[in-house]
């Protein structure tokens, strides 16, 4: 397949990462970038033309894939939001039929956003998040997905026996591991050990999901310091020194694991963060929507941090990657921090993130690349502005997806 346009290509000469543009042209085959050529159009393509963007595929961080039907529960704060909100929508996913259509629908509006890879939640349902597992897979995506570990203060329709999740964790992980040589070839999905945050989580539970995580050098997803009343119900259950030793203790911190929000952080847990080549998920838009607080990226980033971004929907409320970058570019603003230019937003976005889940050929439009890709046609004049990208960026609009391509094939088209 060729694909034609103005390419949004790795910009290796800035100092700081980013993506510029150059048109030009790319072949796929197989499900690779095969060839990439700056220069004019060719005489004939399949996809794209004069005036299209052609962009790697968004990869969201961290997002929660039952809450796709909870979008804009606003007016509560984090811990009413999860009992009122959160809870009884994931405690649906209990009938594993319900949990594979809605899937299936949370892939489509994905797809329809240029999102082709993300890291994301299931429930504490073990069957339920098998099929998530399975139709990633099916749809192509690369993908992780976790099932959510819990065993304390929750309803009692999200409580886990801890023996019985993390054996049924480890039955995922031998099925969908994290290393992609262990599977079978073009499957790109794997599982997460997935403890929700410290609050949920008995200490016997976080200390066998660290061990079986070890074992399995899986991928780990949890949440930390999102706001400061749950700091205090850490400090409570587990006790001190801080959120982030509960989790270095029981051995959660790796360069697998991704760490949602980190916004109340002290200098010794960024400090552990940094040793530890832990990510940091930044999720601006739940951040602003349940009034929890601005992570401060240049703090985090100047301690050696490696920096993901992700949506975090349903407490963030927006699935295009396109838009939660902008809100980076807003909440940086508001924390008084060095902005982010658009061109290194749109490369967080992708390769950015793809780096940060150790995914090195994923996210960049390069030779022997994998071929996840959006066509976007947007129908402002981007191309004479004063900054073209910054247009697309701020401007942006969803039916620009003109078409999304997974894995070498056309999973959305307008
Ligand atoms: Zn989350």
């Amino acid at each position: 397949m060729i694909i034609a346009g103005t390419l949004l290509l790795p910009d290796t000469d800035s100092e700081r990462p980013g993506v510029r543009l150059a048109q030009g042209w790319l072949r796929t085959e197989g499900g690779r970038i095969v060839e990439v050529h700056e220069g004019g159009l060719p005489a004939s393509f399949d996809l794209g033309g004069d005036g299209h963007l052609i962009s790697p595929g968004f990869i969201d961080t961290h997002m929660h894939l039952p809450q796709f039907d909870l979008i804009g529960a606003h007016g509560m704060s984090l811990l009413d939001w999860l009992d009122q909100v959160t809870f009884p929508n994931e405690a649906r996913w209990a009938d594993p039929d319900y949990a594979l259509t809605m899937t299936e629908r949370v892939i489509d509006q994905l797809l329809s956003v240029g999102t082709t890879s993300f890291v994301g939640y299931a429930t504490v349902h073990h069957e339920a998040t098998k099929r998530a597992l399975d139709c990633c897979a099916r749809r192509g995506l690369r993908a992780v997905v976790g099932q959510v570990l819990i065993d304390q203060e929750a309803p009692d329709s999200m409580l886990r026996d801890a023996d019985e999740c993390i054996a049924e964790t480890e039955l995922l992980l031998n099925d969908w591991p994290s290393h992609p040589e262990q599977r079978t070839p073009g499957n790109r999905v794997s599982t997460a050990v997935t403890p929700r945050f410290a609050i949920t989580c008995s200490e016997g539970l976080l200390k066998a999901a660290g061990d079986l995580a070890k074992k399995h050098d899986a991928y780990i997803q949890t949440h930390l310091a999102e706001m400061l009343p749950e700091l205090e119900a850490v400090a409570k259950l587990h006790g001190g020194p801080d959120y982030t030793s509960v989790y270095h203790r029981a051995g959660l911190l790796s360069p697998r694991t991704l760490l949602g929000h980190c916004i109340y952080l002290s200098d010794n847990e960024r400090r552990l963060i940094a040793e530890t080549s832990s990510v940091a998920a930044h999720c601006p838009t739940a951040n602003s929507f349940l009034r929890s607080g601005t992570m401060n990226r240049e703090q985090l980033s100047g301690a050696g941090i490696t920096l993901s971004l992700g949506s975090d929907i349903g407490g963030g409320y927006e699935r295009s990657m396109v838009r939660v970058a902008r809100s980076m570019i807003e909440a940086t603003l508001h924390a008084q921090c060095l902005a982010p230019s658009a061109s290194e937003s749109w490369w967080q976005a992708t390769a950015g993130n793809a780096d940060a889940l150790g995914w090195p050929g994923t996210g960049r439009i390069q030779e022997n690349a994998e071929a996840d890709l959006v066509v976007i046609q947007p129908d402002i004049r981007w191309q004479t502005a004063h900054n073209p990208l910054g247009m697309v960026m701020f401007a942006w609009d969803d039916r620009w997806v003109n078409a999304t391509v997974v894995n070498g094939e056309v999973a959305y088209s307008q």
